[in-house]
């Protein structure tokens, strides 16, 4: 996977050794329209997929402005992506079906 679309715009996925000076393993940029993840991710594993998830979770958030403040933005972005990891993996199909759904 190179790029994910959020709202009308695409973000790049740019794997990186180090993401920023706090050591995170991925970082949403709206200004570089990028999101950059840690090659330490790879291969794309459980940690890949939730990592990705609360990078576009900070992507709907941005573009919806949900949150006033970013530290309870990173606190919902934090506990929805675990929480929807564990969802995915525990309905295996149901990613098709909403898929299906949505078409
Ligand atoms: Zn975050």
């Amino acid at each position: 996977m190179k790029s994910v679309r959020i709202g009308p715009h695409k973000f790049a996925l740019v794997y990186v050794d180090k993401v920023d000076e706090e050591d995170n393993w991925g970082h949403y940029s709206q200004a570089d329209q990028n999101i950059l993840l840690s090659n330490a991710l790879l291969p794309e594993g459980s940690k890949w997929a939730e990592i990705l998830l609360h990078e576009i979770f900070h992507g709907v958030a941005d573009e919806r402005e949900i949150f006033d403040d970013d530290k309870t933005e990173e606190r919902a972005v934090k506990l929805f992506a675990m929480g929807f990891a564990q969802v995915l993996k525990d309905n295996k199909t149901l990613f098709r079906a909403i898929l299906k759904a949505l078409a």
